[in-house]
């Protein structure tokens, strides 16, 4: 493991117009289950298809339609739960959350209020290379998803979209550990990459397969060591919620903006009302959506339909069985055995799918050399055609090709450059393009001497200067290289210059 030095939250300190304010931020991220099919239905959880084609009677609300467990979005949240090395309850069980939504049929949503399948677990969050804060995690239950409404293609209606009604979602709840915005996102960030390690949900925001609920409130200095001490909330300021937050940009203006109003509502004399909150980034501006229902308005119940959930530990055994190597080992091993940089194995170690091509290339080959051509050629060169790390037109083995041939002393820095390109468009095996267009590096001696004596013999006047500024020797060595096309040995041409010189 990397050694990690855990920062005391170092708090948002925002000066009011009476007081100093630190911020207080607890999260509710929902995650949706890469499972193909729904929570309590055999229907595909497939994104983009054609409007209500996914859905199953039992999605529908239709009468007397039962739901069955899905197993596999069960072992997805027990996984997600073993990641976040967390508690997993062998027992639990689903509730009804009654309320109505056009887009909910059902007239309630089945979640796990009373006895979730995941209890206390931790996420280590990343502020700085080396330093890292540790924000625990409440609880993990499983729960349906709503479906859709769509109010802006008709003037006069709206239509209900039922594709999403019933897809399996892990509600993951934080303990209002988080300090600050940076804070807020760096937590999401990491959550969002031990999910895709883990491979269950697919972290994709765009598409809402991950949002966050993000709860805020203010307190003055002194008041969150209380709550710390107690664990006793009083200490803490009402909160609100800010509901269905889908880019790590918003969520941190919204958690200013919102401290801010809570701020000013407080010094004018008056009271925070707890309630759920919309942003709008158009206007920098949160706005109430609804006050803050208790869990009695939701009337919630044992779902009847199901049993409780019992699971066995042999079978959460298996599944820990199967579990990847998670971010922070990765990058601790890679700055082991690659001898990396810590900065370098987070970049790598930053998305899975990097550091699954980045293991490729560096198999068998020079790590640190493999981490420099990854992070510095081939980051870059995507990053300009806005291509993913899995539309990379060079293939790990290709790239490590091109390491190889500059391991073995086969070309130089520079015409590396050039075959990248090369095989970056035209495609190609590199060892065999560097043979047929003759880009081997020159370390025949012979040939680079002839090269030296050439230019030396064309540019008496430039020796005469080398002879009194060692120096200028740096032109010669770059004329030769000119004159090779970049392919003579650098080190060798250096070399010969300055015996020739008399250096
Ligand atoms: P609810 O069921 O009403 O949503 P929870 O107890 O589940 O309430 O808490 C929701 C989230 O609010 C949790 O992430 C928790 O950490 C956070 N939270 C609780 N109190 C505060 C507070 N005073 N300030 C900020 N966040 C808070
Ligand atoms: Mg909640």
């Amino acid at each position: 493991m990397l050694d990690l030095t855990f920062e005391a939250p170092k708090p948002r300190v925002i000066s009011g117009a009476k007081h100093d304010w630190e911020l207080v931020i607890g999260l509710e991220v929902h995650a949706q289950v890469s499972s193909k099919a729904k929570l309590f239905s055999g229907a595909s959880t497939q994104f983009g298809a054609e409007p209500n084609s996914n859905v199953a009677f039992v999605d529908a609300g239709m009468p007397g339609m039962l739901p069955v467990i899905n197993e596999g979005c069960v072992a997805l949240a027990v996984k997600t739960g073993l990641g976040l090395k967390a508690e997993i309850h062998l027992k639990s069980a689903f509730d009804r959350k009654n309320y109505f939504y056009p887009d909910l049929p059902q007239g309630y949503q089945i979640s796990q209020l009373y006895h979730p399948i995941v209890g206390e677990g931790e996420v280590i969050v990343d502020m700085a290379p080396g330093i890292a804060r540790r924000v625990r995690i409440e609880r993990i239950h499983l729960e349906q998803d709503a479906g859709k409404s769509i109010h802006d293609m008709d003037p006069n209606m709206s239509f209900v979209d039922l594709n999403r009604t019933g897809v399996a979602l892990m509600e993951i709840v934080s303990r209002p550990d988080i300090r600050g915005p940076e804070e807020a996102a760096a937590y999401v960030v990491k959550l969002r990459q031990i999910l895709r390690y883990l491979g269950t949900c697919d972290g994709n925001m765009q598409n809402g397969n991950l949002r966050a609920d993000v709860n805020v409130s203010v307190c003055r200095p002194g008041d969150y060591e209380r709550y710390q001490e107690t664990q006793d909330f009083s200490h803490l300021g009402t909160r609100c919620e800010i509901k269905n937050m889908n880019s790590m940009r918003f969520i941190q203006q919204a958690i200013e903006v919102e401290a801010r109003r809570q701020i000013a509502i407080i010094e004018d004399g008056g009271k925070v009302v707890q309630e759920t909150r919309l942003y709008d980034p158009d206007k920098g501006e949160t706005r109430s959506m609804r006050s803050k229902e208790e869990a009695h308005d939701y009337r919630y119940f044992p779902c009847p339909d199901l049993l409780p959930l019992e699971i066995e530990q042999s079978f959460v055994d298996d599944i820990a069985a199967t579990l990847p190597e998670l971010p922070d080992e990765k990058k601790a091993r890679f700055v082991t055995e690659f001898g990396m940089t810590e900065y370098d194995a987070g970049v790598l170690t930053a998305d899975v799918e990097n550091a699954t091509y980045f293991e490729a290339v560096a198999q068998g080959r020079d790590g640190k050399l493999a981490a420099n051509w990854v992070i510095n050629e081939l980051f870059g060169r995507l990053k300009k055609d806005d291509l993913a790390i899995t539309e990379s037109p060079v293939s790990p083995d290709q790239l490590g090709g091109i390491v190889a041939l500059i391991s073995k002393g086969d070309i130089s820095g520079k015409i590396a450059k050039d075959l990248f390109e090369i095989v970056y468009t035209e495609g190609g095996d590199p060892a065999e393009i560097v043979e047929s267009r003759g880009m081997k590096q020159v370390t025949d001696t012979g040939a680079i001497e002839a090269a030296v004596d050439k230019i030396i013999a064309e540019n008496p006047a430039q020796v005469e200067k080398a002879k009194v500024n060692p120096k200028l020797a740096g032109w010669f060595v770059g004329q030769v290289m000119k004159a090779t096309g970049g392919k003579a040995n650098p080190a060798a041409v250096n070399q010969i210059v300055a015996a020739k010189l008399g250096q």
